[in-house]
């Protein structure tokens, strides 16, 4: 079995702590997700098979805008759509460039709509929230070193 570093340790300490106050979507919510928008890419359309990987959970807020991991501040993407084509946009305006039909515009906008309104307000973290986590994990990561330190120290 490998062994891990209190580097390594760190890391995960660090992405454990965070994922308890914005944890990952559980398989029955992506499942949800899959089920919603119809295996079907919520952009261009394009269908998607959850067996190979060119699926893709989307952040409607990016994370670096406060977004969370709730399911409802994602849609369902295809790898062209998320990875190539939206990047950072917002995802109306990457909607109105991609789909040049109005008509089908409008109808995928309410679907996106009609399924992240789901978040009623867990999509997005407040960010004094942010800032008190992130002090609390600050405080803990601080400590482990201090730990590995006082045990480094300790050895003969
Ligand atoms: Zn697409």
């Amino acid at each position: 079995m490998a062994k891990d570093t209190p580097s390594m340790a760190k890391n995960k300490m660090r992405r454990c702590l965070v994922a308890i106050l914005d944890p990952h979507p559980s398989n029955l919510e992506i499942e949800q997700l899959w089920t919603y928008f119809q295996s079907s890419c919520a952009y261009c359309g394009i269908p998607l098979d959850r067996t190979s990987r060119n699926g893709h959970l989307d952040h409607i807020v990016s994370s670096a805008l406060g977004g969370t991991n709730e399911i409802h501040n994602h849609v369902l993407s295809c790898n062209k759509c998320n990875g190539d084509e939206k990047r950072e946009e917002d995802w109306q305006s990457f909607l109105a460039r991609k789909v040049t039909d109005s008509a089908l515009v409008a109808e995928r906008h309410a679907h996106i709509s009609g399924w992240i309104e789901r978040a009623d307000g867990r999509g997005v973290l407040d960010p004094s929230v942010k800032t008190q986590a992130e002090t609390i994990i600050v405080q803990v990561l601080e400590s482990f070193d201090a730990a590995v330190k006082k045990l480094r120290a300790l050895r003969p």
